[in-house]
């Protein structure tokens, strides 16, 4: 697919999703700092965003900054994290994270890809939600909806999401890489479900190859 023919489809989406509800839209309003941007990408992996909200609420009424998470008893944290995966582990991390912020980075959460990536519990979503959410730096956070989704419509051809990501950095024009997340993580939760996704309802079919692949199926066998 051509840039014009990205900036259309990227168009159309965003002009559909401007006055939907999707879970992913109250996230974004709710992590307007980077400490609780970095706390909250960590506890979201493997876990949905109505989750995710949820505890994070519960955590940041109790856990302010980073002197608080040092403070907070592990047990304690362990308890107000019950229900995000694998939420002893990331009960570990946290407390881990928060003596090295405190200690290596005077408090403050890196604003760079290097760092960032040093941190435990940070892999390559992790920093590149915190750059592009936290820092409004140009960075591409590929999760499991964007992934699916690029290949879906064809945009990348891709097995993971570390090739997705590399792959659209050549498709997607630049002033749209900090905000791919949000909208395709917003189909994916509404429209282009990864199971029985909603083709029929969807503003962008005409772009998109699975769809396409989906109809010749179906005229081949009728
Ligand atoms: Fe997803 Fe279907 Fe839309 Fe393609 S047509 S983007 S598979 S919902």
């Amino acid at each position: 697919m051509n840039k014009e023919k990205v900036i259309v489809l990227l168009e159309k989406l965003k002009e559909f999703l401007k006055d939907k509800k999707a879970p992913v839209f109250n996230v974004v309003d709710f992590i307007d700092n980077p400490f609780k941007c970095l706390i909250y990408a960590i506890l979201s992996t493997r876990t949905k965003d109505e989750v995710t909200l949820k505890v994070a609420k519960l955590l940041f009424d109790k856990v302010k900054n980073i002197n608080d998470l040092i403070n907070i008893d592990e047990k304690e944290l362990e308890n107000i994290l019950k229900g995000v995966g694998f939420y002893r582990n990331k009960a570990k991390i946290l407390k881990k994270l928060a003596y090295i912020l405190k200690h290596d980075y005077n408090s403050k959460i890196p604003n760079n890809k290097d760092d960032l990536m040093k941190l435990p519990g940070v892999g390559n979503k992790v920093a590149n939600v915190v750059l592009a959410y936290a820092f409004n730096k140009d960075a591409i956070a590929v999760d499991t909806h964007v992934h699916r989704i690029s290949n879906r419509l064809g945009l990348v051809n891709t097995e993971n999401p570390k090739e997705t990501e590399k792959e659209l950095y050549k498709v997607i024009p630049k002033k749209y890489w900090r905000e791919i997340n949000t909208l395709f993580v917003a189909f994916g939760q509404l429209i282009c479900k990864p199971k029985k996704p909603k083709c029929n309802e969807c503003p962008i079919r005409e772009f998109c190859k699975y769809y396409r692949k989906k109809i010749n199926a179906n005229s081949y066998t009728t």
